[in-house]
């Protein structure tokens, strides 16, 4: 079966028979990696090779700090204002679609926030481009979304916002290609789209950044004490972290984000190209800013979307259904998204259109 899910989504079917054989006896010492005490050498190995997998990967600089957070992304909307604010009033907003619109109602309890570009009067179909950006020269922080997960917009540029530091969710695109981390102050992203399972996500952020938070913050929610602790201000998610750990050497096998970008290049290509070419298919967004990790279409009559989602079920194409916000359909083509499971779906499609349309 393909998931097509945006989240939780698939994993490599490598890395869940390594799950599937170590879970009960990690390395022969008759426990399972969930019971290995997360203060012990065991554990303190596993936290060390991900994070130097993870920085390897990404090329992080020695003046970045990575925190593995128990917290979804949301959770940042909160800790961002919180530890970056700084006894400043006012943050930069952008917004270009629901992820970095909840960012926004999230931060409004803290500051007073700049909505800097929006393209809500395109109704999310294309970014705004950096020159409408009305940027603040003296906001705390520019915050975006670089992958709008629902709306199926991705950044394929950095803003260059000068000295303030610029804050960005990459949950749902991190790792599908390399980025610059030298241009951002810190970069987040939940884990279960291309890290792992749910129930962590990572924070990338430079050393500067770290400083005491707002009074009242709690203990968990304060970047630098995590960084401190070593992300062990309590119990981490130790398995979801081994897990993760396990994807970030799966793509190290695979050739490295270079392979995961070419990859995402084709496959979204293959499906964008399929979709264009057909009358009885529609996609919204502008193609210049279409997500290569989440592309929504509908079908031209919407009569036909139940019976379009039974029979991609019956071939073994699974969650195609979009968000409840935009209807139609959605597929999410993470890394772990095999080139013939879009060739699958791209086979569906055209049979489909050439049976109903
Ligand atoms: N940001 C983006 C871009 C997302 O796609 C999601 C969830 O899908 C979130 C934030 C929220 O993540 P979480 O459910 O881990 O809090």
């Amino acid at each position: 079966a393909y998931n097509f899910s945006a989240g939780p989504a698939t994993l490599p079917t490598e890395v869940l028979t390594q799950v599937q054989e170590e879970l009960l006896d990690w390395r022969g010492k008759g426990v399972s990696v969930m019971e290995l005490s997360h203060r012990g050498p065991e554990f303190m190995e596993i936290l060390a090779t991900a994070e130097r997998d993870l920085r390897a990967l990404l090329a992080i600089p020695d003046h970045y700090r990575v925190i593995f957070c128990q917290e979804g992304a949301s959770a940042h909307w909160d800790m961002i204002p919180l530890n970056l604010l700084q006894g400043r009033s006012r943050a930069d907003y952008i917004e270009t679609g629901y992820w970095s619109y909840r960012a926004i109602e999230e931060g409004r309890r803290y500051c007073q926030v700049n909505i800097a570009a929006s393209n809500r009067r395109d109704k999310f179909c294309a970014l705004p481009s950096f020159e409408e950006w009305r940027l603040d020269p003296g906001a705390a922080y520019v915050h975006y979304c670089s992958n709008e997960t629902i709306d199926g917009l991705e950044f394929n540029w950095i803003p260059d916002v000068g000295k303030v530091p610029l804050v960005v969710d990459m949950s749902s695109h991190f790792l599908s290609r390399s980025v610059p981390v030298e241009r951002f102050g810190m970069i987040y992203a939940g884990a279960q789209k291309n890290i792992g399972p749910a129930g962590l996500s990572l924070v990338i952020i430079r050393d500067d950044l770290l400083r005491t938070p707002a009074p009242g913050t709690p203990f968990l929610m304060d970047y630098h004490a995590q960084v401190l602790a070593n992300s062990m201000l309590n119990t981490p998610p130790t398995f979801t972290i081994w897990v993760a750990g396990l994807v970030f050497q799966w793509i190290k096998r695979q050739g490295g984000l270079e392979v995961m970008d070419r990859q995402a290049q084709q496959k979204s290509e293959l499906l964008y190209t399929t979709l264009d070419r057909s009358g009885f298919y529609r996609t919204t967004v502008k193609p210049a800013d279409r997500s290569r990790m989440n592309i929504p279409f509908h079908l031209l009559d919407p009569v036909l979307d139940e019976v379009f989602l039974r029979e991609a079920e019956s071939r073994h194409l699974l969650q195609l259904r979009g968000h409840r916000m935009s209807g139609g359909f959605r597929a999410s083509i993470y890394n772990a998204m095999p080139v013939a499971g879009v060739h699958a779906l791209v086979d569906f499609l055209e049979e489909f259109e050439r049976h109903y349309g």
